[in-house]
Parts: structure tokens; sequence; C-alpha cells
């Protein structure tokens, strides 16, 4: 099978933990790897942002990153990237046109716009996957949302005239129904962990001994809930906070949410307990997962949320607040602990639980290591996703795609056929 992956601003190529780079990047690239192991032949498309590289990169047996020309070649935030997308999806239709692939997997909303512009005119059939999604980021952003006035009506055209839409999680399914994506064209497919890199037993990042160890490993954005996170460390006196993510460590005194949670820090009587670590390479992650008493994924929403997946993985208990793809992750008393999202109070409740209890963590970090492997390995992934995939190459009617059918105009509301 021949598949097309568009993942406009999220390369499989970049480095993960600045602003605009993290669990998308880690899905698509795993993923296409994944589907190429399963024979199937990956291309996917992404912005060219840098002008070094050429424009096709091998990535994996199987899998090619192709640098598709559509703006400045240089890193462009990801809002800022609309006026770019014409051109993005002009290129996409030219190399569709030439070379046709059997399926295109749209990931983020601009991308499944460019897809669809590209593919319909060809009949070729598209799956799309959110990542995230703009009502969602609105309601709990409000004015501080800096997406595209656009975002929300283009999702809610997007999610009716795809071919199938694959959730990452229970919850996503449901805000896609109630933006009004029909039910039986989408499946619920998680986001995956690389199982041979992260394993609880390997090498383990050096700590010192007497003090609980809480992990976050993230982008350094404010809806991760790192500030929470901040204020119930201090007030328990023999923990410490590691924070992985952001940019470079020698860059991160330039980068303003740094600043702003150090000086969190350093007011809330935490400052010599709260270390930030700026970015932490692939290869490092398994051992410092490893180093953890707890992680902490205390987000105020996460469309997916990988970190906790690789935490468990790693045999570490996750404190989670309970949104989004990690009430599916998650299991509350299973595999760690739920917490509302904005409330450091129980999150202090829930770390000092744990500090009190090492068996508990250990049967807690167990467990979920062995959900992980159950559940969250890429071939699983693959291989569900592949099932998506093939019912639509398999079985033409039950997607909107037939060459020269349907092009997505839409009956409005409430008016006969
Ligand atoms: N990550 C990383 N290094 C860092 C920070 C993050 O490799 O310094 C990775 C992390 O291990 C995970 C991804 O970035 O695989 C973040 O994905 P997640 O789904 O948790 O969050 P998102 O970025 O999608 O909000």
């Amino acid at each position: 099978m021949k598949i097309c992956m568009v993942s406009e601003h999220a390369s499989p190529l970049a480095l993960l933990g600045g602003v605009d780079a993290g669990g998308q990047n880690v899905h698509v690239a795993a993923l296409s790897s994944a589907l190429a192991r399963r024979g199937a032949q990956v291309v996917v498309h992404t912005r060219r942002d840098s002008p070094g590289p050429p424009r096709r990169v091998p990535l994996a047996d199987g899998v090619e990153v192709d640098h598709v020309p559509a703006g400045p070649t240089r890193p462009v935030p990801k809002d800022d990237l609309p006026p770019y997308m014409r051109g993005f999806a002009a290129d996409l239709r030219d190399q569709w046109a030439r070379e046709r692939p059997d399926v295109v997997h749209a990931h983020f909303w601009m991308s499944g716009k460019a897809a669809l512009s590209a593919a319909r005119p060809l009949g070729i059939p598209v799956v799309f996957t959110s990542h995230a999604l703009g009502v969602v980021k609105r309601r709990h952003q409000g004015s501080k949302d800096t997406s595209p006035p656009d975002r929300v009506q283009t999702e809610a055209t997007l999610v009716r005239d795809v071919d199938a839409i694959v959730a990452t999680c229970t919850d996503e399914l449901f805000e896609l129904v109630r933006l009004g994506a029909p039910g039986s064209r989408v499946s619920v497919v998680p986001s995956g962990v690389d199982l041979a890199a992260f394993t609880p037993d390997g090498p383990v990042a050096p700590r010192a001994p007497g003090r609980l160890r809480v992990l976050f490993v993230g982008r350094l954005v404010e809806r991760k809930g790192i500030g929470n996170l901040i204020e119930a460390v201090a007030a328990l006196p023999g923990t410490e906070l590691l924070i992985a993510g952001g940019s470079d460590r020698s860059e991160l005194d330039q980068d303003p949410e740094a600043a702003r949670l150090r000086r969190l820090a350093r007011l809330s009587g935490a400052g010599d307990r709260v270390t930030l670590l700026g970015r932490v390479g692939r290869a490092e992650l398994p051992a410092l997962y490893r180093s953890a008493d707890v992680v902490a994924c205390v987000p105020w929403y996460e469309p997916f949320g990988i970190v906790p997946v690789e935490a468990m993985a790693c045999g570490v208990p996750v404190v989670a607040s309970a949104v989004g793809g990690l009430i599916d992750t998650v299991v509350d008393g299973g595999t760690g602990l739920h917490v509302p999202p904005r409330c450091p109070e129980r999150i202090v409740e829930a770390l000092s639980e744990l500090a009190a209890d090492p068996a508990e963590r250990a049967r807690l970090g167990a467990a979920g290591a062995r959900r992980a492997q159950a559940l969250f390995s890429w071939e699983r992934v693959g291989a569900l996703t592949m099932n998506v995939y093939r019912r639509l190459r398999d079985a033409p009617g039950q997607g909107v795609t037939r060459a020269g059918s349907r092009t997505g105009a839409r009956r409005p509301v409430g008016t006969r056929p």
C-alpha cells in the first residue's frame, strides 16, 4: 500500500521539546515506520523550514520525508502558516497526480484542509487525525488562543468531509461527534510508545538520595500545567522537580516560559528544588524516566499525551490530570493517580500519597509497564491504523471519496435534500 502522510508543521525529523515540536512529530515518525514494517511505502509531506536538507530524506526503511516548498525556508510558528498552505496543497496535488497514493493521512487541521483539496479531485481517500481540536483549545485558552480565526469552522467542515477519522482517545471521539463528524467514520486508535527503548530495566540517570524525584517531560507551554506542578512541589519539602523540555539548555535563558517557571519556583520557595533541564534527547529519556519516583502530567487539557505512556513503559507511576487522552491511558489507582486539572492541592495529595508508599509506587509502575506493552506498541497502533486504510481501499463506498463524487458542499442544517 502506498500511503502519504501530511504533517505540515510537525516534521518527523525535528528536534523535540520546542513550542511546536512534540507528540505529533513522534506520532507521525513512529506510525509511518510501523506501517512500513507492515510492508507499506510511506512518504511524509512536511513544509520545508530550512534550506539545508534535500527535497527527499529517508527516515527508515520504506519511509521518506518530503520537504514541500511553501513559504519561507525557516521555522514559522504554526499559527502563521495559513498563507502558505495553498502553495503547499498545489504541490501535493501535482505530486499525487503523477504518482497516486492509495490513501492520504493528514495530521492537524491545516494538513487536513490541504490534503482534502489536493486529494479529492483525484479521488484519493483522506484520513484525518486532528492531534488537537481548535474548539477544545479555544475553550481552555480563551483569548490566549493564537489559532487562526477560521480554524474551528474549517475543522467542523473537515470532520464531515474526510473519508475517515482516526481519533487518538475516547474523549476526542465525543468532541468530534459534537463537532458534526459522523460517528461511523471515526475509529479510536491510540498513539504509541517505542517499547524497545522505553523499558523498565536499563540505565538510570544519576540522582541525589533522600528526595522524591518528580519528573515532567514536554513542551514548555502554559497549558501543560507546569506552574500548578511547581506550586505543588513547593508545598512538599521532600520533593524535587525536574522539567525536561523547551530549547537546548544553553538557550533556555531566552525562553520566556522558562523564565516564568523559574520565577514561580523562586517566589514559591522551591527555587533550589526545581531544575529546568532544557530539551532532552530521545536516547537519554528512558534513563531519565527510570530515575524518577513519579512522572507528573497535569495539563489543563491533552489531546493524547505520549509522555504518560512513555513513563508507564519505563515502569514509573504517573500523576495525571483526568483530561483527554490521559483518561484512557492512565488508570486511576491502577497505573497512577488522577487529579483534576489546575488543582495544585490535589497534586500535593497525590504526590504525598505516593511519597509515603514505595511499595504502592512499585505496584503502579509495574502495572503501567504491563499496560503499555499490551496496548501502546507501535506495532499494534500500526496494525489498527492499517485496518482503517484497508477498509477505505477495499470497500470504497464506506468513505465519501469517489473520483468525481461529492465535493464536500453541504446542505444547510434543517433543509431537505
Ligand atoms: N520530548 C522529548 N524531549 C523533550 C521534551 C519532550 O523527546 O525534551 C518528547 C516526549 O518524550 C514525547 C513528546 O516529546 O514523546 C511530547 O509528546 P506529548 O504527546 O506528551 O505532548 P505534545 O507535545 O503532543 O503536547
